[in-house]
């Protein structure tokens, strides 16, 4: 069937998923009985929108990711990177921990995802912490617990204060979610820094937009910046960072912040590695897909989620970057390719998002909920969503827990480093 390729290994079913986040899981979830081969430089599927959750602690990170192996029971599973594709052979490239892998296909489906947005900020990619996958989650709540011990260690004011201011640059829903998420954590953890609880504690958000959350309607927008001031947020719209050293941020209004934790959530860019594969790309780096999500000119070879640029037959735009229309590409996607190809067209049926502290945010058929009402939404649509039952009952079994308990705050930072023998 696959002709006269030579190849170590052929996809399962003749379909080769690239990438094993939501879009590339969800395909071949959908794809079912007939199966297919994932790539995936990691074995479990992230469902980022619990991530700020994960990184606050009314959630164990490992309830937020779902193993690729249990969400697609007959799909198989490669576990490396892609590293090349030859779209005449029809094979791609795979490096995995074994050696280089060759792995023929007849349909490829590019899912590869975005990478945080970087920007020539002086200091960034130095000093910033970002806040995209599980291991930054981790890493983001460690820090922060680390602040709060060393603002009690700290024998200066100036330091003290210091430890304790958060700067987050990018407004949208990770920037928003995280640092509302982390704010209760840290606020949770004082009643065990006794000494800390007269040092005033900072969190500033950072925007070059003129609102924050930009893809939400402004009610819902407004609702959400004047909960976040009443909970002293600071909030700097039109303002862009202009440097960031080990202990200062600076901002375009010119404004001076002493601080140890600058955290960049300021967009995601299209996985770069799709530069270096000849593929029709737009301005920003995106496959290029065509109304039936093959890429466009090429018949075999498909795209979607976050690193493709997919037009929208409902909505006559491309799709934002976001899980819920991964998950409608996804199921249109897997139909065409065991089918006749139709248009892909989907209609948004609202938004969601929590602001910690039992609040949030949410838009669902054209109903505005805030507050109680939309924390609770929020996190009803995400337990519908989440794959398998087992994962949404630990997920409920973590969320009960953080209802009746207070936060664990151990630090974890050696977590996965173990001192070596001898
Ligand atoms: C913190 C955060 C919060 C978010 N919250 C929301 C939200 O509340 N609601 C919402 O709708 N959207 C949200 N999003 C956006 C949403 O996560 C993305 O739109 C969605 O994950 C896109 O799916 P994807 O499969 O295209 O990309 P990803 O989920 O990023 O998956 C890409 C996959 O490809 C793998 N990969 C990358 N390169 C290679 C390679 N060379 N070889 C093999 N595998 C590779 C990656 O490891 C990853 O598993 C959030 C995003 C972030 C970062």
């Amino acid at each position: 069937m696959l002709g006269d390729v030579t190849a170590e290994r052929q996809a399962r079913g003749g379909v080769l998923v690239l990438g094993g986040g939501f879009a590339g899981g969800y395909v071949a979830r959908e794809l079912g009985k007939r199966g297919a081969t994932i790539v995936s430089n990691e074995n479990f599927m992230l469902y980022t929108p619990l991530l700020p959750e994960a990184a606050a602690g009314t959630l164990e990170p490992r309830h937020c990711v779902v193993p690729l192996r249990a969400m697609c029971p007959h799909a198989e599973m490669i576990l490396g990177s892609a590293t090349g594709i030859d779209l005449e052979a029809q094979t791609a490239s795979v490096e995995t921990d074994e050696g280089p892998q060759t792995v023929a296909w007849q349909d490829m489906v590019l899912a590869l995802g975005a990478v945080p947005r970087s920007l020539p900020v002086p200091g960034l990619s130095e000093h910033a912490l970002s806040f995209k996958s599980l291991a930054d989650a981790i890493n983001l709540r460690n820090h922060v617990l680390h602040q709060l011990e060393a603002a009690d260690g700290a024998l200066d004011e100036e330091e003290r204060a210091r430890r304790l201011t958060f700067v987050f640059v990018g407004a949208g829903y990770a920037g928003v979610e995280a640092l509302a998420e982390l704010s209760d954590l840290a606020e949770d953890a004082l009643r065990y820094y006794p000494r800390l609880r007269s040092t005033p504690r900072r969190w500033v958000l950072v925007d070059a937009a003129p609102r924050i959350l930009p893809e939400i309607p402004p009610p819902l927008g407004d609702y959400a910046a004047a909960e976040l001031r009443r909970r002293n947020v600071e909030i700097h719209v039109e303002t862009t960072l202009e440097s960031v050293t080990v202990d200062e941020a600076v901002l375009s209004n010119e404004t001076r912040i002493p601080t140890n934790s600058l955290v960049w959530t300021a967009g995601v860019a299209p996985n770069p590695v799709l530069r270096e594969w000849s593929l029709p790309l737009d301005e920003k780096g995106r496959v290029e897909a065509d109304e039936f999500l093959h890429v466009r000119g090429h018949e075999q070879v498909w795209t979607l989620g976050d690193c493709a640029r997919v037009p929208n037959t409902r909505s006559d735009q491309p799709d934002p970057p976001t899980c819920q229309h991964a998950l409608r590409q996804a199921r249109r996607l897997a139909r065409n390719l065991s089918g006749t190809p139709e248009p892909y067209g989907y209609r948004m049926l609202g938004q969601v998002a929590t602001l910690g502290r039992h609040k949030g945010i949410a838009e669902v058929l054209g109903l505005r909920l805030r507050g109680f009402p939309g924390w609770w939404v929020t996190r009803t649509y995400h337990l519908y969503q989440l794959p398998l039952a087992s994962r949404k009952l630990r997920v409920v079994v973590d969320w009960t827990v953080a209802l009746f308990f207070p936060r664990d705050i151990a630090e974890l930072g050696r977590l996965g480093h173990p001192e070596k023998l001898g």
